[in-house]
């Protein structure tokens, strides 16, 4: 795990003092994170280098994951896509089966902490003990929560609104509620395994060790088997463009513990890839870091057809590598790309093989696409902001109603 001193060369000298000024001011508090899988999916990624940094500033951070059997994972799944529109019937048993596990939760976990940090839809309901203790409480949703299923959502709503804040990705992605809301952008970690430079060499050894051949260019879509990344449509797109350019499509997932369908999501993506020897469809386990990131690196275009979104890290992780991205026009994807700048938003099938046949026929502008992506990325969606936003929300929080708050280290002339 690197320190957060090996930064300095990519996001200059300023940024580490601000963190470390920030940290010294919350000197002594505590923070527990809590969320719903410890491998697979955007939050366990970012947790997994979000927590040693919040300690190596001396903030005594835990993360803690909820348990809960199959059917507690089925139910939130199903909260998941309604949350995102899809309703697919979810039972008064559904509920029922949500509050019995979060309840059997509460009764084992320690939620001794200053602030806790609940992420996602999955423990929203743990705020039950709120009154109990004494830390402050945000509800982080990593989620787009735009046009949420009523239902799921009027069940969810009174207990999101007992956190003292929430955190919301994107404007758009927000609902009006009674508590105060927080904008704050997820993002990688540029020197982790899955996003750190790599050696030539290292790529090659992966792609021979993964037996992927590299003989034709390589179009990629990292995500979990899921239809909401739409990995049939990214098949059909691919098939549109097949006459016109000779490439081979790679579709790569893995499991997440909290997602049941996915090897269904993954058996019918095989079945429509049938008979093309030009599709390759891997499952890697969870902790493929380095795997990701040559794949990443080696590919010609990066796709992200999701048909909804949260953030969308797999782009972010793409344009840190440089690479031309098409992807969908939703959630998050739309502030880390802009059209024909920094990579290609498109809004059908039709759209992204359009735009897949001019990438592979232009590699030049796809690599000035691609650069304008990195610049991005270093300006907005690196750790270091992200820890920043963090540091500063608990530095709001813990200090009740003021309007100011003093930083130590500060002449208290310079404050107002
Ligand atoms: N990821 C991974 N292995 C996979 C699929 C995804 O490590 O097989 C990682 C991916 O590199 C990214 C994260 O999981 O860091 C997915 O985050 P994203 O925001 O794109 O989507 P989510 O899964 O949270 O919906």
């Amino acid at each position: 795990m690197p320190r957060l001193e090996e930064y300095r060369g990519i996001v200059g000298p300023d940024t580490l003092e601000e963190l470390h000024l920030l940290a010294r001011a919350l000197d002594g508090k505590t923070v527990l994170h809590i969320n719903s899988t410890a491998m697979g999916g955007g939050v366990a990624e970012i947790l997994s280098r979000m927590v040693p940094f919040l300690q190596e500033l001396g903030i005594h951070t835990r993360w803690e994951v909820i348990k809960g059997g199959e059917a507690f994972y089925a139910v939130t799944k199903k909260f998941h896509n309604a949350l995102h529109g899809d309703d697919q019937g979810v039972t008064s048993r559904d509920y029922q089966i949500y509050e019995d596990t979060l309840d059997e939760n509460l009764s084992m976990m320690d939620l001794g902490a200053d602030m806790l940090f609940i992420h996602d839809p999955q423990p929203a309901a743990l705020v039950k003990k709120r009154r109990e203790m004494d830390g402050r409480w945000i509800w982080r949703c990593h989620i787009d929560l735009s046009q949420p299923s009523p239902q799921v959502w009027d069940f969810l709503k009174p207990y999101v609104e007992q956190y003292d804040a929430s955190v919301f990705s994107a404007p758009a992605f927000a609902q009006k509620l009674p508590i105060p809301q927080f904008l704050i952008p997820p993002s990688i970690d540029p020197l982790s395994d899955k996003n750190r430079d790599l050696a030539p060499e290292e790529i090659t050894l992966v792609l021979e060790r993964l037996r992927i051949p590299t003989d034709k260019p390589l179009v990629t879509q990292v995500s979990r088997f899921d239809r909401l990344k739409d990995p049939l449509g990214v098949i059909e797109a691919f098939h549109k463009v097949r006459s016109y350019a000779d490439a081979r499509l790679l579709l790569v997932g893995g499991p997440a513990d909290d997602d049941p369908e996915s090897s269904l999501v993954m058996e019918e993506a095989r079945e429509r890839a049938k008979g093309d020897p030009d599709i390759l469809i891997l499952c890697l386990p969870p902790t493929s870091h380095i795997e990701i990131n040559a794949i990443q690196r080696a590919s010609a275009v990066i796709l992200q057809k999701s048909i909804r979104e949260g953030f969308g890290l797999t782009v972010t992780e793409a344009l840190w590598k440089g690479k031309p991205v098409i992807a969908s026009a939703v959630g998050g994807i739309s502030l880390q790309i802009t059209h024909k700048y920094s990579g290609m938003l498109t809004h059908s099938i039709d759209g992204t093989a359009h735009a897949l046949k001019q990438l592979l026929s232009e590699p030049e502008y796809g690599r000035w696409l691609g650069g304008n992506g990195k610049e991005h990325i270093r300006q907005n969606f690196l750790l270091t902001r992200h820890l920043r936003d963090y540091l500063l929300l608990f530095l709001f929080l813990s200090h009740g109603q003021s309007d100011f708050i003093h930083l130590p280290d500060q002449p208290a002339a310079a404050n107002p």
